[in-house]
């Protein structure tokens, strides 16, 4: 089972836009060279759009390593410029 609650509805015309765990959200697909990432489908609106999409992974250009590690620092509570300087 997906764990989607995460996710939520990036149709900003969609009644469902920005609610997470709605359940309205399903896994159309998959893709990525390990299958690793999936497509969602809002039921409401019926748009289509990736999982990272939305999440400060999506078109970074930072490696996912560095990107871990900056959530992580925010994650604990620190401030962005304390966030900088850690990493
Ligand atoms: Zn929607």
């Amino acid at each position: 089972m997906d764990d989607l609650s995460r996710f939520c509805c990036l149709n900003s015309d969609c009644p469902e836009h920005g609610k997470r765990g709605g359940g309205n959200l399903t896994v159309t697909g998959r893709y990525g060279p390990r299958k690793e990432r999936r497509m969602l489908r809002c039921r409401a609106c019926k748009a289509r759009f990736s999982e990272r999409k939305g999440t400060p992974l999506f078109d970074s250009r930072l490696p996912p390593e560095k990107v871990g590690s900056v959530l992580e620092h925010i994650a604990e509570g620190c401030g962005v410029r304390q966030t900088g300087r850690l990493c």
